[in-house]
């Protein structure tokens, strides 16, 4: 061979080495303004009515999208209650149209602000908002996609206990009132912070926020994406729209990482079904509206500047994977028992007999008969579960225990395990066989409506897809 094609000969396979050495992570994220523009709306989530006339601060659609050249992924935030799998598969087709992207590379949840608003078509708001949704979180991912440059990520988790509270409660004897059925539950959720009630908490609580830093070739922060297991945090001024404590840790993490106005901060719910940010037993001191919501999102901040303290370097060279599981589970069907008593509450008509019921007795009932005339045996939900170098992030569509969280994350193979409740989707509540048996408000039949091993069924699914992931 000639001196001069040797050169060349080496040169090419230095330039080829080279190639297959080159980071190929890249990374984009934006923000989509979806506050409603069109009022009044109805702000779901409790037992009455609660209509909204005017936002007090804006809704969003948060996206990162992620690719390392051989898998493009999506990780988004949405300010809202729970979006069901219909909004979201509709955003999911918009986004997938534009960018290319599969849908089912698309993890998509939403935050559980009780004061965000309504995804149905029951008045003209209402289905003017659910159009904006729709096309606000599509329109998230189709910027975060566009925004893609070279990138490097990393991981870590830091406690913050002093805000997440186990809030199903054993009470002291004699205190439980009947529940709904006319029956005693063994556990009360929310019981009051009284000392004469309560006895002790019904399960642990998570103190993990747990956070995905996100920064460009030149060390520039681009993302943070953060996790915490507690419900909401409430208290804002009534009557008004607002993204509770998930939109105010978006607006103050800038300045703890010191990002710059396209730096995207996102914080989603982690498993927080049994959790929430009432201090029972402890007396706090009264709080202007949203002050606690600020107090939250200020400390949030500081934790997740301690995670990502502890991060080091960021990798350009991490690994993405995801999987998707479609896992059909049974309905819950009430005995015929529970349907003729639920049937004679709703016969009532006596307003003096109505009133000696059980709390919330006729709502209930309407859920058990709703149950036993259901037409559908099954429900079939997705889960899906995804790797980022060394992190794993675990996405689930109901209101997730607590216990589940702690349990994946004890048993994943990944040394960091997030995971995302209200993912892809909300189904109602997930508690575990175990508080099943303990009874309360999450697992009453219309809170709850599926299977009650399904946390398991779901758990073993999850680590078998994390598996796969860690090979
Ligand atoms: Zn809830």
């Amino acid at each position: 061979m000639k001196p001069l094609r040797l050169a060349l000969c080496t040169l090419l396979l230095l330039q080829l080495f080279a190639q297959a050495q080159t980071p190929a992570l890249r990374a984009g994220a934006s923000a989509v303004d979806i506050t409603p523009k069109v009022f009044p709306l109805n702000m779901p989530g409790g037992f009455s009515a609660n209509l909204a006339q005017s936002a007090h601060d804006p809704l969003h659609a948060r996206a990162l999208v992620l690719d390392d050249g051989t898998t493009t992924l999506a990780l988004v935030v949405v300010d809202n209650l729970g979006a069901g799998p219909d909004v979201l598969d509709e955003a999911k087709a918009l986004a997938a149209k534009a960018t290319g992207m599969s849908p089912d590379r698309m993890l998509i949840s939403s935050t559980h602000s009780h004061s965000a608003a309504p995804l149905n078509t029951r008045s003209e708001p209402a289905a003017a908002y659910r159009k904006l949704f729709v096309e606000g979180v599509a329109e998230s991912i189709i910027k975060a996609h566009a925004a893609l440059r070279p990138a490097a990520v990393g991981a870590a988790a830091h406690p913050l206990p002093d805000e997440v509270f186990n809030r199903r409660w054993y009470l002291k004897p004699g205190k439980m009132p009947l529940n709904p059925f006319g029956r005693l539950d063994t556990v009360k959720m929310n019981p009051g912070t009284s000392p004469d009630v309560l006895d002790r908490p019904a399960g642990p609580t998570d103190p993990d926020i747990t956070i995905i830093s996100v920064q460009d070739a030149k060390r520039k922060p681009l993302a943070l994406f953060a996790n915490y297991s507690l419900h909401y945090v409430g208290g804002m001024v009534g009557g008004q729209i607002s993204a509770d404590y998930f939109g105010e840790f978006a607006r103050v993490i800038p300045s703890r990482l010191r990002g710059d106005e396209n730096f995207v901060g996102m914080m989603s719910n982690g498993t927080s079904g049994d959790i929430n940010n009432i201090p029972f037993g402890v007396a706090r001191p009264p709080r202007a509206p949203f002050e606690q919501i600020r107090i939250v999102a200020q400390k949030a901040a500081d934790t997740a500047w301690f995670a990502h303290q502890k991060i080091g370097a960021h990798r350009n060279d991490a690994r993405l994977g995801m999987r998707q599981r479609e896992i059909t589970l049974r309905y819950r069907r009430p005995g015929a028992q529970d349907v003729a008593e639920a049937r004679t509450v709703l016969a009532l008509k006596d307003p003096a007999a109505i009133e000696r019921l059980p709390r919330l007795a006729q709502n209930y009932a309407r859920s058990v008969v709703a149950a036993a005339e259901r037409p559908e045996e099954t429900i079939t939900v997705k889960i899906q579960a995804i790797r980022i170098g060394d992190l794993a992030v675990c996405g689930i569509p109901f209101e997730t225990f607590v216990e589940t969280g702690l349990d994946l994350k004890k048993r994943s193979p990944f040394p960091q395990t997030m995971v995302i409740g209200l993912a892809n989707g909300r189904h109602g509540y997930l508690p575990t066989p175990e508080h099943h048996q303990l009874g309360g408000y999450e697992t009453w039949l219309g809170t709850n409506t599926v299977q009650e091993d399904t946390s398991v069924i779901l758990t073993t699914q999850l680590l078998e897809m994390l598996a796969e992931l860690r090979n």
